[in-house]
C-alpha cells in the first residue's frame, strides 16, 4: 500500500488495495469487531437515540451562533491565562505553531493524536524545520516509523499487522538487543512505552488536538485510551492545542453528551480509559501542568461551509463509525482515498479542503446504501452531501466525457415515457437472453462493477408491464 500520495488514478489505487492480501486480512476487523461492538453498545444504552438528537440540536445551535461562542470561548481561555490564535488556513496554523516552538527554543515536541494536525501536515513541517516531532499515540507512532499517513481516523494503523510492527521496531529501536522476542503484542507495547517515556520527559512542547472546546470554561477536552494525551499536555513547558473551530460546544454538560456518543460509536466502548480536561496553564498550587497554554483555532475552509448545506458536516465528532460501516471503505481501506479523512465523511470533507478537481472520485466512491448516515451519531446526511458533490461535479464539467454523455443519454431517455418503456423492455429481454444461469458474471459496459460480484439476470418482465397488468386485472 502506498504510504504517500501516489498520484495514481483512483481506480488503480482501488485495484491495488483489493489485491493486497495483508490489507484485506486487516480489513476483516471492521465486519467482525467494530460493527458488532457498536451495535452492542447502542443496544445497552436505551437513551442513545435521545442523546444523539440532543447532541445534533446542540451542535446546530452552536454553529448557528458560532461567532458568539468563539468570543465566549476566547474570553474564558484568556481569563485562565491562555492564548487563542486564529489560523485561516493550514499554512497559517503551521506557522503559528512553529513560531511558538521557536520562541521556546523547542528541539523536541510530543504530539497526541490530532486529525487537525494531520490535516495541516504539522509533524512533517516541524521536522523540516529542525524540530523532532514524536507521535505518542501508539497507532500514530507506528505509522510515523513507517513513514505513512493514518488509514483510519480512530485506528490510524489498522492496516498494519503485528509482525510488521515487530519488523519496524527491530529496524528503528537500535538501542535494544537485536535478539529480543517481539512476537507478543505485550512485548511490543512494553518496548514502545520505554521509548516514548524518554520522549515525554525530553519534550519542550506538547501538542494535542481536542474532541471538544468548552466555551463555558475555556477548556479543551480529549478522550484517549493510552494516557499519552495527559503526558503530552502536562509534562512539557508549553501545551499547544490545535483544533478546528467547530469543536466548540457551549457547556461542560454538552461536552459530556459528545463523550457519551463518541466511544460507543467508534469502537463500542462505554467510555474511553481517559477523559482529560485542560484549562489554561499551571496555576499556583497545581502539582503539574504547562507554564504556557495556547490554542490554535483552525478554519481551513470551514467558515465557507457555514452558509451552505455542508454546514451539517461540521457536526462531525470524528468517531469513524461511517467508515467502519461503509462497504467501500471495508473493501479498500483508508489509504486508497489518499485523503486525510477517508470514508464517507472524507468524501464530503476532502473536496472542501483540497478542491473538487483533485478529489472528484471520492463522492463517487459510495454505494449510497445509507449505512453511514444511519450510524452517524450526529445524524449527518452523508449520502445527500455526497450527492451535492456529484451534482457540482457534473455542472462544473469535471465528470469524464464518456460518463457525461452516458448521463445525458440516460436523462434524455428517462424524460420520455415511451422511450423509457421501450429501453427497459429491450434491456430486460436482452438481459434474460444473455445472462447465464440467471446471473451475469461480467456486465457489458460495467465490467469494473461486475468483476467483483455477479449481477442477477432479469426475470421476465418490466415492473411497469406487471403493474399495468395488475391494474387491468390480468394475471401477471
Ligand atoms: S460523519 Fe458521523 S459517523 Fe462519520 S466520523 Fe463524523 S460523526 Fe462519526
Amino acid at each position: 500500500m502506498s504510504a504517500h500520495p501516489s498520484q495514481a488514478p483512483f481506480n488503480d489505487r482501488v485495484k491495488a488495495a483489493l489485491a493486497n492480501v495483508t490489507l484485506q486480512r486487516a480489513l476483516e476487523k471492521f465486519k467482525t469487531n467494530f460493527m458488532v461492538l457498536r451495535a452492542n453498545a447502542v443496544r445497552d444504552l436505551p437513551e442513545f437515540e435521545e442523546i444523539r438528537s440532543h447532541a445534533r440540536a446542540m451542535k446546530d445551535h452552536t454553529l448557528a451562533h458560532i461567532d458568539l461562542y468563539i468570543e465566549a470561548y476566547e474570553k474564558k481561555v484568556v481569563e485562565s491565562g491562555g492564548h487563542v490564535h486564529y489560523a485561516p488556513d493550514a499554512a497559517a496554523a503551521r506557522e503559528l505553531v512553529l513560531e511558538i516552538c521557536r520562541r521556546h527554543g523547542a528541539r523536541t515536541v510530543t504530539k497526541g493524536k490530532s486529525m487537525a494536525s494531520e490535516e495541516i501536515a504539522l509533524g512533517a513541517y516541524l521536522q523540516a524545520n529542525g524540530i523532532e516531532a514524536i507521535e505518542t499515540d501508539l497507532g500514530e507512532y507506528i505509522i510515523q516509523l513507517r513513514g505513512e499517513t493514518p488509514s483510519h481516523i480512530v485506528a490510524p494503523s489498522i492496516h498494519v499487522t503485528k509482525d510488521q510492527v515487530a519488523e519496524d521496531f527491530l529496524r528503528v529501536h537500535q538501542s535494544f538487543p537485536p535478539e529480543r522476542d517481539l512476537t507478543e503484542p505485550r512485548s511490543l507495547l512494553a518496548e514502545a512505552r520505554l521509548v516514548l517515556r524518554e520522549k515525554f520527559l525530553a519534550a519542550d512542547v506538547g501538542i494535542t488536538g481536542a474532541n471538544c472546546l468548552i466555551a463555558e470554561t475555556g477548556s479543551s477536552l480529549i478522550v484517549t485510551n493510552e494516557g499519552n494525551g495527559d503526558l503530552t499536555q502536562t509534562l512539557p513547558r508549553v501545551h499547544i492545542v490545535i483544533a478546528s473551530f467547530e469543536k466548540i460546544v457551549p457547556t461542560l454538560n454538552d461536552a459530556m453528551q459528545i463523550v457519551r456518543l463518541l466511544p460507543r460509536s467508534a469502537n463500542g466502548q462505554d467510555t474511553t480509559v481517559y477523559t482529560s480536561i485542560s484549562t489554561g496553564p499551571r496555576q499556583q498550587g497545581d502539582p503539574d501542568g504547562p507554564q504556557e497554554y495556547h490554542v490554535v483555532l483552525l478554519d481551513n475552509g470551514r467558515s465557507g461551509m457555514l452558509a451552505t448545506d455542508f454546514r451539517e458536516a461540521l457536526r462531525c465528532i470524528r468517531c469513524g463509525a461511517c467508515m467502519n460501516h461503509c462497504p467501500v471503505y471495508q473493501a479498500i481501506g483508508g489509504h486508497a482515498y489518499e485523503a486525510v479523512y477517508p470514508g464517507p465523511i472524507g468524501a464530503v470533507m476532502t473536496p472542501l479542503i483540497a478542491g473538487l478537481e483533485s478529489s472528484r472520485d471520492l463522492p463517487n466512491a459510495s454505494t449510497f446504501c445509507g449505512r453511514c448516515e444511519s450510524v452517524c451519531p450526529m445524524q449527518i446526511p452523508l449520502p445527500k452531501l455526497m450527492r451535492h458533490w456529484r451534482t457540482e461535479e457534473f455542472s462544473r464539467h469535471l465528470t469524464p466525457v464518456r460518463q457525461r454523455w452516458g448521463i445525458k443519454l440516460w436523462a434524455a431517455v428517462a424524460r420520455q415515457p415511451l422511450l423509457y418503456r421501450l429501453a427497459t423492455v429491450l434491456a430486460i429481454r436482452l438481459g434474460g437472453l444473455f445472462g447465464r444461469k440467471g446471473r451475469f458474471q461480467r456486465l457489458p459496459l460495467a465490467a469494473s462493477w461486475s468483476d467483483w460480484r455477479d449481477f442477477p439476470a432479469p426475470e421476465g418482465d418490466t415492473f411497469q408491464s406487471r403493474w399495468a397488468r395488475r391494474q387491468s386485472g390480468t394475471k401477471p
